[in-house]
Order: structure tokens, then sequence, then C-alpha cells
């Protein structure tokens, strides 16, 4: 009988079933479609073989006809069922949820008018020999049914949404060309039986290819890898279903630890969070973070009380865990939103303490990611621009240098100052092409020559300590300066204490580059956090500039007075010439001239402003003098 190519497809499915269901996985909606096509699959496999053992059984007068017809029915709609499944399969992934809803029912009412017209309409059977099929009205309509199911499924594939790899395009394509190859082989050479064998085969392909769960799991722990975090968030918000999170990060401390040893720290936290597994995932979302996703917030409650009061001790070293709580999902809008949070919170991540994250949590890193754009949209869209303050020098009573204050410009027009941007931008990278640009709108500006005509010496530009990141700070100054064609006496970095003490002396070497140039180095933020005595004394600068909080303090008490009237005497016997920030009284305007002051900045002389109207400034200030 002719059955053996369709029991090699059954047996095929079967294996791949018990593989299937073996193996770890998690309850995504693209699994269970695969698996629905799968069993149907199976089952239409099964009745091929049952309808040919009753043709040839009936060509013999051993079994009914009427019978017979049934069964051949019946394996003609489960054909069509399969066709179906697959295309559900294949449409889920390339539709949106509402479209792919719509589509759905149209297929839905085609696919039942079709299994009922196969069901009324008369069907006949012809055996000889090997050759075994099923004719009739009823067979034509499976034919121009499956043919309406796969040209559709293959559309899909082709014309389908961008969210969709190119490779899982590829594979459903192949899966489907196999079917009309297969069907097409049969139309020619009847005997030979291989639609529900391709049928089978093609579900091994998408398996191997796109379903194979061992693809989202990590090797060094066992758990799911973050790429299925990010799928398996992304199908919880398409489906409405809140969720609980806790975000473990490891912190091994100061100390280098070798590979091995992570490995095997990383593995036993693994093995301490999967003790439990019911109502719970596990996710490596990087080399030191795990996040365990809950359908229940009792069972995260439960799960970090056991894991704070245990794990560190289980790990067998000494490690650190910070830990993140989400006990509702629904903070965030979507997976990308949740996603991003692991990030940006691993960011903040204190390891003496554990974060709750709440709506404030979720709108702060909203902010953070808006103004991250902003600061994008602006290097693209023409949107830094630069302000000048001017500084008033007092022994010559004009005002020669000015501070260039970056700002930016967002996509509604509004201006937007850098004290909200300048660490977000330095936490990204983005500080190099920001500074850059404003170094370059510097450059042109000076090269104009007309500040300069109105005594403006030298223009003083803030330099993140963040740009020495880059390969070779000095180098790429020294190459915009002798692009514009700059005398770089005309330029004075403002640098503050930031910097690590391990690129200090990265810092220091670009540094002496550009002093051998000509450039020359500001001390900016003395006083504050940011800048200290420890630094003045390790980095060549030539001024040093007092923060406006530093200046205000020698108001506040005579105690404080004293202070700063010593700091600025040491100064001055070095030779030092002190900026003061911050300046908005003439009270004060004063007093620090009388302190030995070299140099005022403030909003009592002018708020930094734009290009032109700092021109205007520098015009009118000129003739006065
Ligand atoms: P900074 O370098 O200490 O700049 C002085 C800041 O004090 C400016 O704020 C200025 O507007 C403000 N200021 C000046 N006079 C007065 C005053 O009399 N009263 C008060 N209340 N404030 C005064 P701004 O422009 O918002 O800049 C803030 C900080 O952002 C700067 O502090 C600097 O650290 C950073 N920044 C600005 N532009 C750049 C840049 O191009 N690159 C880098 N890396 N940082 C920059
Ligand atoms: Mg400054
Ligand atoms: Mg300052």
């Amino acid at each position: 009988m002719n059955i053996e190519i369709q029991s090699c497809g059954l047996l095929m499915l079967v294996i791949l079933l018990i593989i299937l269901l073996r193996e770890k996985s998690l309850d995504l909606s693209r699994r269970r479609k695969f698996i629905a096509t799968m069993v149907s699959c199976m089952v239409c496999v099964v009745m091929d073989i049952i309808s040919v053992i009753a043709i040839v059984n009936a060509s013999r007068g051993n079994f009914p006809d009427s019978a017979t017809f049934v069964i051949c029915k019946l394996y003609l709609i489960f054909l069509i069922n399969v066709g179906y499944r697959s295309f559900v399969y294949a449409a889920g992934e390339f539709f949106d949820e509402s479209t792919h809803r719509i589509v759905r029912i149209i297929y839905r009412t085609i696919v039942i008018l079709g299994m009922f017209f196969i069901a009324i309409l008369p069907i006949d059977y012809y055996c000889s020999g090997r050759v075994v099929y099923s004719h009739g009205p009823s067979t034509m309509v499976t034919y121009a049914l499956a043919f309406i199911l796969l040209v559709s499924t293959v559309l899909i594939a082709i014309t389908g949404g961008k969210s969709t790899s190119r490779r899982r395009k590829r594979v459903i394509i192949l899966w489907q060309m196999s079917w009309i190859i297969a069907a097409f082989i049969q139309f020619v050479r009847p005997e030979l039986l291989l639609v529900s064998f391709a049928a089978s085969f093609g579900i091994v392909i998408v398996y191997a290819e796109l379903e194979n769960p061992n693809e989202g799991i990590e090797r060094v722990t066992g758990q799911f890898t973050a790429n299925r975090l990010y799928t398996y968030t992304i199908e919880l918000y398409k489906r409405n279903q809140p969720f609980s999170s806790m975000h473990l990060s490891v912190d091994y401390g100061a100390g280098d630890f070798d590979l091995e040893l992570e490995t095997q720290a990383m593995r036993r936290i693994a093995y301490f969070l999967d003790r439990d597994k019911k109502g719970s995932y596990i996710f490596r979302e990087s080399d030191r973070d795990f996040v365990v996703i809950y359908k229940s917030e009792d069972k995260l409650y439960e799960d970090y009380e056991r894991a704070r009061e245990h794990l560190e001790e289980t790990v067998g070293m000494p490690v650190k865990i910070a830990y993140t709580l989400i006990p509702d999902s629904r903070i965030f809008d979507n997976a990308d939103e949740f996603m991003q949070f692991q990030h940006f919170n691993v960011r903040n991540a204190d390891t003496s303490t554990s974060v709750i994250a709440g709506k404030s949590h979720a709108e702060e890193m909203r902010e953070y990611l808006k103004t991250r754009d902003q600061i994008i949209w602006a290097l693209a869209n023409n949107g830094v621009e630069v302000y000048y303050q001017p500084i008033y020098n007092v022994k010559k009573n004009a005002f020669t240098t000015a501070e260039a204050l970056v700002r930016i410009r967002d996509n509604n027009g509004n201006l937007i100052n850098p004290g909200s941007f300048i660490t977000i931008a330095e936490e990204n990278g983005l500080i190099i092409p920001l500074g850059t640009e404003v170094f370059r709108q510097v450059c042109a500006l000076l090269a104009s020559k007309e500040p300069q005509k109105y005594g403006l010496e030298y223009m003083e530009i803030n330099l993140s300590m963040a740009q020495f990141n880059e390969n070779e700070p000095a180098g790429s100054l020294i190459r915009i300066m002798d692009e514009y064609g700059i005398d770089p006496h005309m330029i004075n970095l403002e640098i503050t204490e930031t910097a690590a003490s391990s690129t200090k002396q990265v810092v220091l070497k670009n540094m002496n580059t550009l002093i051998e140039h000509g450039v020359h180095f500001s001390l900016d933020d003395f006083g504050t956090g940011r800048s200290n005595f420890d630094y003045f004394f390790e980095m060549p600068v030539d001024v040093v500039k007092f923060d406006y909080k530093f200046t205000h303090w020698y108001f506040e008490s005579e105690r404080s007075e004293n202070i700063v009237k010593s700091i600025v005497g040491i100064m001055s016997r070095m030779d030092l010439p002190i900026v003061m920030e911050g300046i908005e009284t003439r009270e004060q305007l004063d007093a620090m001239i009388d302190l030995g002051a070299s140099f005022i900045q403030g909003f009592y002389f002018s708020k930094p402003i734009p290009e032109k109207e700092f021109m205007a400034f520098l015009r009118e200030k000129s003739g006065e003098n």
C-alpha cells in the first residue's frame, strides 16, 4: 500500500513534538500557533494514511464506499485546516494585532465555507496499483482553497511587515514553496503521495530555523536570553497582561574576578532563582544581570525576600546584588520602555539599596530619554546654539573675554539649558559631537575677527572630561582650530574635576599637547565637589573660576568670608588670576573687586546671550571705553 512516505512524515512529526514539548520554553503565542499547526499537520497525515487504506480496501470491495467518501472528505478538510493554521502562524508575525484579527475573520469565513462545500459536494476515488487519489468537485474546492491559502501566506511573507526578519520571511516562503512543488509533482505523478509529507517536512524546516527554543537559551546558565525577554514582554504588553519583575544586578566589587569564577557565580545565582519555577521565568539579561518575570506580585515579593536573605551567601564569593522590583508592569506603556528601564536603572544602581520602581521612576526615565532624543535631534538639525556670557576684566575695565555656553533647540523651537542635558550627553557619548559643534561655532565666530575688533582677547569654552574618552581629543581640537585659522591663544578651555584618577594621565597628556600648541586652561567650578585643591595642584591651569555657590558663600558669615579670603590670598600669591562667577548685584561686584578678583562674570553685566546680541554688547561697551 502506498503509505510509506506519509508514515515517514508522521514519524518525523511525532519525534519533533516530543522534543518540542520537553524543551524549556516561554508561553508565546507564536509557539502556540506553531504547535497548533504541527498537531493539525499530524492529524492530516493520519487522515491521509487512513484514506489511502480506505480507498484501496473499498476498491477491492472490502470497505463501504460511503465510509470511504466520508474519510476522503475528512482528509481534505484537515488538509485545508493545515493550510489555514500555517497561514495564521505566518500572518501572526506580519500584522499588528487589530489588523491580524480582521484578516483572520475574513480567512476563517472563507475556510469554513470551503469546508462546508467539501463536505456537501460529491467526491470519487481512483485506485490502480500504487496510484491512489480522490477526485470530483469536493477535491476541486480543496485545490482552490489550498491555492488561495498558499498564495496568501507567500504574499504575506513577501510584503509582510518591517518588524519581521528576512530570515523569517525566507523560511516561510521556503516552507510554502515546498508544498506547492510537492502538489505539482503529485499532480504529474499521482503515485507519489507527497503533499502531506511536504507539509511535515515544512514543519521540520520551520522548527529548525525559527522555532527551536534552544536558540533563546543562554549557554552558561541555561536561562532565557535578553532577546527572549524582549519578545516575551512585547507579547505580554500586546495581550494587556500585567506582570511583575525583579532585576538583579551583580557587582563583583573593585577586584577583577576571572571569568571562570564569574561564570560559576552566575550559574549559582541562576540555580538559586530557578529553584521554584512555577509562575516565573528567568532571563540572563546581560553578563551580570538577571531579570525574572512573575505572573503575580506576591510571588515577586516572596522571591525577593528569599533572595535578599540567602542569595549573596549562596554565591560563595563576595558579591553585592542590587535589586530593582517592578511590581506592576503597567507603569510602562510598552515592552520598549520596560527594556530600556532595565538599562536605565542599572545605570543608577546603588548596590546597597533595592529600588521598587513606580510611576515616578518611569516618568524620570521618559524625561531622560526625551532629553537624549532632543540632543540627537538637535545635532542632526542644526539645533545646537552657542550663547556667550561676557566676562569683565577688572584691571582693564573692559570685557576682554567671554564664556561660550551651549543650548539646544528642540523640534518645537524651545531652548533647553545645559544644566538638564550635559550629564545625559556625557552618559550617552553625545558630548563628543556636541562639544565639537560648540568648538566649531566658536572658531567660526573668532575667524570672523569681529569680536577681536571690540577688545575680545580670548574665548572660554567648556570641555567635558568625558570628551577625553575620545581617541585623540587634543588632535581633533587642533585640527578644527587649523581649519578655521584660529590662533590657539584665542582659546581657553574650562575643565572640571570629574575625571577618575585612572584617566588623569590621559587628560594630562592631552592638556600638555594643547598647551604646547598655545591653548590655555581654566579650572571651572572651583569650590564645588567638581573641582578642589588636589586637582588644582595637579593640573596645569592658568585661571581659576570660583563657582557661583562659592562666591555667594562669601557673604554668608564671617567665618566663610575668611576662608574665601585666604584661598584667594593663596592664589594671588601664586599669580593665578581668579574669575568670580555668579555676580548679580553691585554690592557683590564691589566686594569681589576689593577681594582681588581679576575677572567678574555674572548676570550683573549680562546673562549668556546669542551671538548677535553678544556682538552688539561688545560693540556698545567698547564704544563706552
Ligand atoms: P559653568 O561652566 O559653570 O557656566 C556658568 C553657568 O552659570 C552658566 O549656566 C551661566 O548661565 C550661569 N551664570 C552665570 N552668571 C550667573 C549669575 O549671575 N547667576 C546665576 N544664577 N547663574 C549665572 P548654563 O549656561 O546653564 O550652564 C551650566 C553648565 O553647563 C556650565 O556651568 C557648564 O558646566 C555646562 N556647559 C555649558 N556649556 C557647555 C559646553 O559647551 N560644554 C560642556 N561640556 N559643558 C557646558
Ligand atoms: Mg564654565
Ligand atoms: Mg563655572
